[in-house]
């Protein structure tokens, strides 16, 4: 048995004590993932954003909001942990500054929003990751497989699973796993609660020889 760590749901980036910037991501491969991971007998820790569903059986979840908390609490998290799946759709920027006060509207002016980069929080996980297995996920418009490759290199991961746009909150979805050792394998259509059991299988090998597992 293994402990994962779980990166899932979208992050808020607040703007103001009411107003956020976040994205549509609805946590629910990242969720998919951690029951199939806790059905085959490993630990999970989820940092999630916020979403509207319940904690799988068996998960430890942490809440978190932005970005800098979901770092925070991952890196918290992580010297205990074997490996590190991100799912999560972390926001790649922040607003420079929130603002303390509700911010006000300025009649016929326009508002300008500086942003700052987040930090990746995947690859400064997988830095330091030595021989844990750290998994990404990633979705692309244009050049899927180039964005894949690149991507899995440059955050040193041994997996990428490519996601389809298509798939954003459908039922079900089709991916493409990519592998640092280079092979590359399609799965789906299939409803996502068996495409997280097929991901966890395809990574972690027949359960009892992997290494991982
Ligand atoms: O957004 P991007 O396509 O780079 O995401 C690829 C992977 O990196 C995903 O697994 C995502 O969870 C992770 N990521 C992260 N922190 C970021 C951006 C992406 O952990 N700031």
């Amino acid at each position: 048995m293994a402990r994962y760590l779980l990166t899932a749901g979208p992050t808020r980036e607040a703007i103001d004590p009411v107003r956020f910037l976040s994205n549509r991501s609805s946590g629910q491969m990242g969720y998919a993932l951690a029951t199939a991971l806790v059905v085959r007998g490993h630990e999970v820790c989820l940092v999630s954003g916020p979403v509207s569903l319940p904690t799988p059986e068996g998960v430890t979840r942490i809440e978190v909001e932005s970005a800098l908390e979901m770092l925070a609490a991952c890196e918290a998290e992580w010297p205990s942990c074997h490996g590190v799946f991100g799912v999560a759709a972390v926001a790649d920027y922040r607003p420079r500054m929130a603002s303390e006060a509700k911010l006000k509207r300025q009649a016929g002016e326009d508002l300008i929003l500086e942003m700052t980069p987040n930090p990746d929080i995947l690859a400064t996980l997988a830095q330091e990751k030595g021989d844990r297995l750290a998994v990404g996920f990633a979705l692309e418009t244009h050049h899927g497989e180039q964005e894949a490759l690149r991507k899995m290199s440059a955050k040193n991961l041994d997996y990428l699973v490519l996601n389809g746009v298509e798939a954003q909150g459908a039922e079900a979805s089709a991916v493409e796993l990519f592998s640092q050792q280079g092979s590359r394998h399609p799965l789906g259509p299939m409803p996502k609660s068996q495409l997280a059991t097929a991901l966890v299988d395809f990574i972690l090998g027949p359960k009892k020889t992997s290494s991982h597992a």
